[in-house]
C-alpha cells in the first residue's frame, strides 16, 4: 500500500491518523461488537458520539450557547437554496457579495426564494480579487448578507470577516471551516459542506444563531426546516452516521494538534512555502490570484507554457503527487492544501517543481 500526497480540491485528504483510527474501529466499534455504521443513530452509543462531536466542534471554534450545531444532508449545494427558504420571508430580498463559483452558484440556486440583489461581484475581475468594501451596494432591509469565505475553485479568500452591519452575515465556508480561529460572533449562520476540511462527502456542518431560527417561515415541509433540525438533535431523520463519527474523530485530531490557532500557524507555513516558490520562480510559475486575496488553501497557479502542463501532471503523480489537475475555469494546476495535507506534502510539491523547470528549462 502506498497513499500519495494528496491536493484534491474535494473530496480531499482526510488526516491519516483519523483513517487509521477508522479502520482499527471499523468492525467492532468501542467493544459493541459492530460497526459504528451499523448502530442505530438513536441508541446511547451514537447518542454520546453525536454529542462529543458536538462539544469538540464548540470547544474548537469557541461557539457560543445562543448558536445551534447542526450535522445536516444535501451538501453545500442543498443549502444554497434552503437558506433562503428558511432565512427570507416571501417577497423579501437577499445581499449576495459573488467572489467566484460557488458565490455564483448560490445566488442562482437562491432565487426561486428570494429576490437576490448581487450587492457586489468580482466577475469583471475574472474572481481574481476580492472586491473592496467600500463598493458593496449593500441593503440594510436585506433579510442576509451571503458571501464565500474561501473560493475553492478560483482560490481567493477573505482574511477578514467582512464588516455588514447589523444584517445577519451567512458564511459557505466549505473550504475553509476549521483552518484558523474565527469569531463565530461575527456571523448569523455559517455552512460547510464536509468533504473538503472536515470529513467524508455527505454531511454538512452548520452553525446557526438560534434567534434566526425563530424567524417566521414560508410553508414547507419540515425536512426542510432548521428549526426542526435544531429541535431534533439534527436527528429529525436518519443523519449521516458514518461523517458524523468521521468528523467527531476530525475535530480531536484537530484538538491534538494545538487546537485552530496552532492549526492556523501551520496553514499560513504550508501555504508561504508553496506561493515563495511560485513568485520566485523568475516567471516560470504563476499565481493568477491578487496577491492579497490569494487563498491559503486552494492554490491556482499557472506554468509559463501550457504546452508543459500535461508533462507536469504525468511527472508530478510519479512523483507521488496527486490530483494537482487545475479547474478548466482558470487551467493549469491547483494545489488543494487543507488540515490533513502535511507540509511534507508542500515541500515534496515545492521541491518537485524546482527539479521539473530544471529539467524542462
Ligand atoms: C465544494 C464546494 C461547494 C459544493 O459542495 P457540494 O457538497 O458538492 O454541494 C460549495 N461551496 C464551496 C465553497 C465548495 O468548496
Amino acid at each position: 500500500m502506498s497513499r500519495l500526497w494528496n491536493f484534491s480540491a474535494g473530496p480531499a485528504a482526510l488526516p491519516q491518523a483519523v483513517l487509521e483510527r477508522a479502520q482499527r474501529e471499523l468492525l467492532d466499534w468501542q467493544g459493541c461488537g459492530a460497526s459504528v455504521m451499523e448502530l442505530s443513530h438513536r441508541g446511547k452509543l451514537f447518542m454520546s458520539l453525536a454529542q462529543q462531536a458536538e462539544t469538540d466542534l464548540r470547544e474548537l471554534l469557541a461557539i457560543p450557547e445562543n448558536y445551534a450545531v447542526l450535522f445536516l444532508q444535501g451538501g453545500a449545494t442543498q443549502h444554497f437554496a434552503q437558506i433562503p427558504m428558511n432565512l427570507a420571508t416571501e417577497g423579501a430580498s437577499a445581499d449576495y457579495i459573488v467572489t467566484g463559483h460557488w458565490g455564483e452558484k448560490a445566488a442562482s440556486e437562491a432565487a426561486p426564494y428570494v429576490k437576490v440583489n448581487v450587492a457586489a461581484s468580482s466577475k469583471a475581475e475574472h474572481y481574481l480579487r476580492l472586491p473592496p468594501r467600500d463598493t458593496w451596494q449593500l441593503d440594510p432591509r436585506a433579510a442576509y448578507v451571503h458571501y464565500v469565505s474561501n473560493e475553492t475553485i478560483h482560490g481567493v479568500e477573505f482574511h477578514d470577516v467582512p464588516n455588514v452591519g447589523e444584517v445577519p452575515l451567512v458564511a459557505d465556508m466549505s473550504s475553509d471551516i476549521l483552518s484558523r480561529p474565527i469569531d463565530v460572533t461575527r456571523f448569523g449562520l455559517i455552512y460547510a459542506g464536509a468533504q473538503k476540511n472536515i470529513g467524508p462527502s455527505g454531511l454538512v456542518v452548520m452553525i446557526v444563531r438560534r434567534d434566526l431560527l425563530e424567524r417566521p417561515a414560508r410553508p414547507m415541509a419540515r425536512i426542510f426546516r432548521y428549526a426542526d433540525h435544531a429541535a431534533n438533535d439534527s436527528m429529525l431523520n436518519t443523519p449521516n452516521t458514518w461523517g458524523w463519527y468521521l468528523a467527531g474523530l476530525t475535530f480531536q485530531w484537530l484538538k491534538e494538534q494545538g487546537g485552530l490557532k496552532a492549526v492556523g500557524e501551520r496553514n499560513a507555513a504550508k501555504a508561504g512555502l508553496l506561493y515563495d516558490a511560485i513568485d520566485g520562480s523568475g516567471g516560470y510559475y504563476r499565481s493568477p490570484v491578487e496577491p492579497s486575496a490569494r487563498s491559503l488553501m486552494n492554490i491556482p497557479f499557472t506554468l509559463h507554457d501550457s504546452a508543459l502542463d500535461a508533462d507536469f501532471l504525468k511527472e508530478s503523480e510519479s512523483a507521488g503527487l496527486l490530483a494537482l489537475k487545475g479547474h478548466k475555469a482558470l487551467g493549469g494546476m491547483r494545489a488543494s492544501i487543507y488540515n490533513a495535507v502535511p507540509l511534507e506534502a508542500v515541500q515534496a510539491l515545492v521541491s518537485f517543481m524546482g527539479d521539473f523547470a530544471k529539467r524542462h528549462g
